[in-house]
């Protein structure tokens, strides 16, 4: 997209406006054409109201390109043209709302706040095992990479525009490791399904949760954190919940047993407020989560 390759701040603002509500393959045919139009923040401050709405034609919902004709004017007249470079200013312009200040103070000036459209929020939603309503905003938060959160953020709408669609196609999604859903998990036809069961140890110290690191040359889901999997007789003691989990074509039955000291097992007590920011896998998300340990 050619809004993707310029770190000018206007063109990002002019694209992700013109993305609000109309589709992306006509923005792209109607951007450019904007932009030699209006190639920066005074040339639109000053056009005339009509210039910029002929302009605007074959986008629809032109109430966004008076607002953007508007917040020109305002970049022009208090701050000598130069866009705002937060998101709190960004928001304070006519027709800049939470989600376009976050994309636009993201993509173009690195401020790490997520940014969350309905896509993304289908995303979040689904990562994190049900839908999130306004819990979506702080989920994101907590995954955003903050060194590069305008790549993130584009890359997060990405996957919800391309992969994590209503229709899931989880089969190509590139974190589906870290997902409590795969909404989309075919049951494979001629595939035979397995089942299994285990047994995970859930051990909590005050504010601490025992969680093991896989290993780096593991083929599935290397260097993610875990709960440590008993077996045997420590099995036998006691489920506190059990929950089913489906990885690949195999379906698990997973018991959970509490326990205060996980003695024999390789591992490190982790602080429950650093836990969201951890790469965490899927089943481990689900039991943390079902045992109101994370949200
Ligand atoms: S695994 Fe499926 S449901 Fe989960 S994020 Fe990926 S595409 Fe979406």
């Amino acid at each position: 997209m050619p809004w993707r390759e310029t770190q000018d701040p206007y063109r990002i603002w002019i694209s992700e406006v013109m993305l609000q509500q109309t589709r992306v393959a006509v923005v792209r045919e109607r951007y450019t054409e904007f932009v030699r139009s209006f190639p920066d923040v005074s040339r639109l401050a000053r056009a005339p109201a009509g210039q910029v709405l002929a302009a605007w034609s074959g986008l629809g919902y032109y109430r966004r390109a008076r607002s953007l004709h508007a917040a020109a004017k305002i970049v022009c007249r208090t701050r000598g043209g130069v866009v705002p470079r937060s998101s709190a200013e960004l928001r304070a312009l006519p027709g800049i709302g939470r989600y376009t200040a976050a994309a636009l103070a993201s993509i173009a000036f690195g401020e790490p706040v997520a940014a969350v459209d309905g896509n993304v929020a289908r995303v979040v939603s689904r990562l994190f095992g049900g839908e999130q309503g306004k819990m979506c905003w702080e989920r994101a938060q907590q995954l955003l990479c903050v060194q590069r959160p305008g790549d993130f953020n584009q890359a997060m709408m990405e996957l919800g525009a391309t992969v994590c669609l209503p229709a899931p196609r989880c089969a190509a999604c590139p974190i589906s490791w870290a997902c409590a859903t795969r909404a989309g998990s075919p049951a494979r036809p001629g595939c035979k399904r397995t089942k299994r069961e285990v047994s995970c140890c859930l051990a909590t110290l005050a504010d601490k949760v025992f969680l093991e690191r896989r290993p780096h040359h593991a083929s599935l889901m290397p260097g993610m954190w875990q709960l440590p999997e008993v077996a045997g007789r420590e099995r036998q003691q006691g489920t506190e919940f059990s929950l089913r989990h489906s990885i690949t074509n195999i379906d698990y039955l997973v018991h959970v047993t509490r326990s205060r000291r996980p003695r024999g097992l390789q591992g490190r007590w982790i602080r429950t407020c650093h836990l969201q920011r951890l790469p965490l896998t899927g089943l481990t998300r689900k039991i943390l989560r079902r045992a109101g340990i994370i949200q």
